[in-house]
């Protein structure tokens, strides 16, 4: 009889985690699906978080309403919903928004443990995933915790019909984003993987049709399909180098959130994708070619230099980014490296790797 000791065992070993959460998608149908929540729940005394959308939440018994939403969750405002769902003895939140919103709902289940019910109206995929943010002085702190994970998501392609075309794209290349990191993220695995791919073949479908289309429903609703499975991908992944470097960017220079994953992207896909190839040959069959031929279709903006990033902040930048470039990156990526990416970035010139 042969025995296999431990160290003889070479085999295929991964470990994937599943969050759960209610989906409920339908198109035209929040309100109804919110009130149905709502009573399966048994909640009593909802808050509401975001001022978009009132017809959204019209029907419910609503104690309060957190109107005032803005980026990257300052603790501030967070201090203040959570008074606000303490003074009302809120047992539900409703928030109703794109990430900025979610994210100020998931700052008040933090501390409060009340449950959320997320309605998201952008493709930024936060309600997905259990991570929080919070800045302060603009210093951004982000952690993960299953109690902001919404309980429900009430998917509505309808309310993203508003998105202005150009903000709709950029949220979505936001979510492409999502899955192009899942690919090599340090927690990856097959199942992200899948769903990254899957994700990728949504998004880029449904933004053509955005594009073609821009007051459509069909492109909207797999756009919103693929965001949310970004989103799950995302979760369980991790933040691959495409995150780590927006997080920099983000937090150091207050760029805007889907502009700056989309000028980033095509550049942090050029420089992994050698070292990567299976992951680049997925990622190119999902697009159905190459990112930057489908940003050109999109009218994608690809630059770092359009999101107000100075270009005397570049070497300051690639400074910051290396002690958060992952050790498990398929590709190292030393300073003078992040320091070429983010140049080719900030120009938007097509990067020279492509695959199709
Ligand atoms: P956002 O929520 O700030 O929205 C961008 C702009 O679009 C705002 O002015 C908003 O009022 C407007 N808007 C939203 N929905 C609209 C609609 N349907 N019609 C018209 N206008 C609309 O931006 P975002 O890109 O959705 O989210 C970005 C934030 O989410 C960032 O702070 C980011 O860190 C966070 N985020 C967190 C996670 C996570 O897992 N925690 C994941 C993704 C994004």
């Amino acid at each position: 009889m042969t025995v296999v000791s431990q160290d003889d065992v070479t085999g295929e070993s991964w470990e994937h985690v599943t969050l759960g959460q209610r989906v409920l998608f339908g198109t035209g149908r929040a309100a109804a699906h919110v009130a149905a929540e709502v009573d399966r729940l048994g909640a009593r005394r909802v808050l509401v978080v975001g001022a978009a959308f009132p017809e959204v939440t019209a029907g419910l018994d609503v104690v309060a309403r957190v109107a005032d939403v803005r980026q990257h969750v300052p603790v501030a405002d967070a201090e203040r919903a959570r008074a606000m769902a303490a003074e009302s003895r809120a047992d539900l939140l409703v928030s109703v928004g794109g990430g900025s919103t979610t994210g100020l709902a998931k700052a008040v289940a933090l501390t409060t443990g009340v449950p959320v019910v997320a309605v998201p109206t952008t493709f930024a995929g936060s309600e997905a995933t259990n991570v929080w943010g919070l800045t302060e002085a603009s210093r951004k702190t982000t952690g993960a915790d299953d109690r902001v994970l919404p309980v429900t998501v009430v998917y509505d392609a309808a309310l993203t019909l508003s998105l202005p075309t150009e903000l709709a794209i950029a949220s979505g290349c936001n979510a492409l984003a999502h899955c192009v990191d899942s690919m090599w993220a340090p927690r990856t695995d097959p199942i992200d993987q899948a769903l990254a791919a899957e994700g990728i073949r949504a998004l880029s479908g449904g933004l053509r049709l955005v594009r073609a289309d821009p007051g459509g429903l069909e492109g909207r609703e797999r756009t919103l399909y693929g965001a949310y499975l970004a989103a799950v991908a995302f979760s369980s992944a991790g933040s691959g180098l495409h995150h780590k470097i927006c997080h920099v960017l983000g937090g150091a220079y207050g760029l805007p959130h889907a502009a700056t994953h989309t000028a980033v992207l095509p550049y942090v896909l050029a420089f992994n994708a050698p070292a990567a190839p299976e992951a680049a040959r997925r990622i190119t069959a999902a697009l159905g070619g190459d990112l930057f031929s489908l940003y050109d279709e999109l009218g994608a903006a690809h630059s770092l230099r359009d999101t107000g990033l100075a270009r005397e902040s570049l070497a300051e930048a690639a400074r910051l980014v290396l002690p958060a470039v992952p050790p498990s990156n398929p590709r190292p990526a030393g300073e003078s490296d992040l320091l070429t990416l983010l140049t080719a970035a900030w120009n938007g010139d097509r990067p020279e790797w492509s695959l199709a």
